[in-house]
């Protein structure tokens, strides 16, 4: 009887719940937004910055820092009424930021970032120059399109389009861009930062690169879906590095120390880190719930109950799993460079990608547990390249953002979301407490591979869409 009992209770609460959480369901409307509105001008901007060859490469002493130094006149010769009315500051070739005064000085300021190097093309084949970019199909083409010469180029049209309207924000609204955010962003955004907090500045609110307008993406919900990153995954770096006495591959000890670190690898491999479902997960799952079909929305508004299958669920898949774990990828092996020597130095490098809720310091201490081995060192590789994880502010603004996603994207539910690759915003986190991160592109799973990938294209639709939600985003932000 007590069970009868119980079990009702249990259903009674899931269908009161899902209920109550299907009442949240906003209402769509149509997209109206056409590729034609597209300002001319606009587009020759994208254009123009996409021919600057700001790459990044793995060694820095391999960037073309004279590409990188176009970036100042591409800005004032682009953007005169902005060049007029900001404040420019041009550090070095690798960071910039211009401050846009508002009319209330007491408001505390709100900052706006985005990066213009790009990731490098080698190995790859292009259908078109990869710095060229050409204009076809309906796509600007070329390396940095999504990645995020738009959203720099978007932003700063959506403001010298603003200015010319004669809008004037209410609070000072920075603009921050790094030339570094493929490597680590100390010398971009980092330096920025620095002298941000020289300043004694601390902003309301920081608006970055991150989560994207998914098309098609997540099953048994609507097509497209406005992920809104509010937290972001911690990064590190481990090297492995164990050690023993070399000599001919003829007469091998028994153990050497490439089959040491192997040992090490495979039991972190083995070992996953353990499953969890964080408080931003929960916020993005029970945003979905009431867009969900019937069996999603039950699950998503009853977590209390079905974390586990949840959980579970989410394990299979390696990009869902990225969202409940902290994930350790094994990238680089090192040992004997010669077939019949064997080697007396063996290393690998861990890239790790830390949970909100752990830390670096943690992980690494759990890398060392799992290896139980004491022969086998694990180290902090290059410390100042390690971020904690972080965590989503009061979420303070995530209401007036949302408002600007509905401007444009008024058939995508927006919904709070947490970013599994880093951003430079991380860099921002002690001179502010609310960072959200959001490309406004509605992307398929085909156009997310193509960042970093080959024929990276940004649709005109999809630039447009991007300069709308900034004016949007600038007038509800200011
Ligand atoms: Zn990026």
């Amino acid at each position: 009887m007590v069970v009868i009992i119980f079990l009702c209770a249990v259903v009674l609460v899931c269908a009161v719940r899902t209920v109550v959480f299907g009442m949240k369901r906003r209402t769509f409307s149509a997209d109206t937004l056409k590729a034609a509105a597209l300002d001319p001008k606009d587009l020759e901007r994208l254009r123009k910055l996409v021919r600057i060859k700001s790459v990044s490469h793995q060694n820095p002493e391999d960037r073309d820092l004279a590409e990188f130094r176009k970036i100042k006149g591409w800005i004032t010769g682009e953007y005169p009424r902005l060049a007029r009315t900001c404040e420019l500051h041009f550090e070095s070739p690798l960071c910039c930021y211009l401050i846009w005064k508002g009319s209330n000085p007491s408001l505390k300021p709100g900052l706006f970032c985005a990066h213009y190097d790009v990731v490098g093309t080698e190995g790859q084949r292009w259908t078109m120059d990869p710095f060229g970019g050409d204009l076809f199909d309906g796509y600007v083409w070329g390396r940095g399109t999504l990645d995020t010469k738009c959203t720099m180029a978007g932003m700063l049209c959506a403001a010298e389009a603003l200015i010319g309207e004669g809008f004037v924000p209410e609070r000072t609204l920075y603009f921050a861009f790094g030339g570094d955010e493929e490597q680590t962003g100390n010398e971009g955004a980092g330096t920025l930062s620095r002298i941000f907090e020289e300043k004694g500045l601390f902003f309301d609110y920081v608006l970055d690169e991150g989560s994207i307008v998914a098309k098609d993406m997540i099953p048994g919900m609507p097509a497209h879906i406005a992920l809104i990153g509010i937290a972001e995954k911690g990064i590190a770096k481990f090297r492995l590095k164990t050690a023993c006495t070399g000599g001919h591959a003829a007469h091998p000890p028994r153990v050497t120390a490439a089959g040491r670190l192997a040992r090490a690898l495979y039991r972190l491999e083995r070992k996953k880190a353990p499953l969890g479902l964080t408080k931003e997960v929960r916020l993005f799952l029970e945003g979905l719930a009431p867009y969900g079909s019937l069996a999603l929305r039950i699950l998503f508004s009853n977590l209390w109950l079905f974390k586990p299958v949840i959980l579970l669920f989410f394990s299979l898949k390696p990009k869902m799993a990225a969202v409940v774990r902290t994930t350790r990828s094994i990238t680089v092996m090192r040992g004997s460079d010669k077939d019949n020597v064997l080697p007396q130095n063996a290393e690998a490098i861990i890239n790790c990608r830390i949970l909100p809720g752990d830390t670096v310091i943690r992980a690494l201490e759990t890398c060392r547990r799992v290896i139980k081995d004491r022969r086998v060192e694990v180290l902090a590789d290059d410390p100042g390249s390690n971020f904690d994880p972080k965590r989503a502010g009061s979420l303070k603004y995530f209401k007036p953002l949302c408002a600007a996603v509905g401007a444009v994207f008024p058939y995508a539910p927006a919904v709070p979301h947490l970013v599994t690759a880093t951003t430079d915003s991380k860099q921002y986190a002690d001179i502010s407490s609310e960072i959200y991160r959001f490309v406004p592109l509605v992307l398929d799973e085909e156009e997310v591979d193509r960042i970093h990938g080959s024929d990276e294209r940004i649709s005109l639709i999809n630039y447009y869409r991007c300069i709308v939600f900034f004016k949007e985003a600038l007038r509800s932000l200011s």
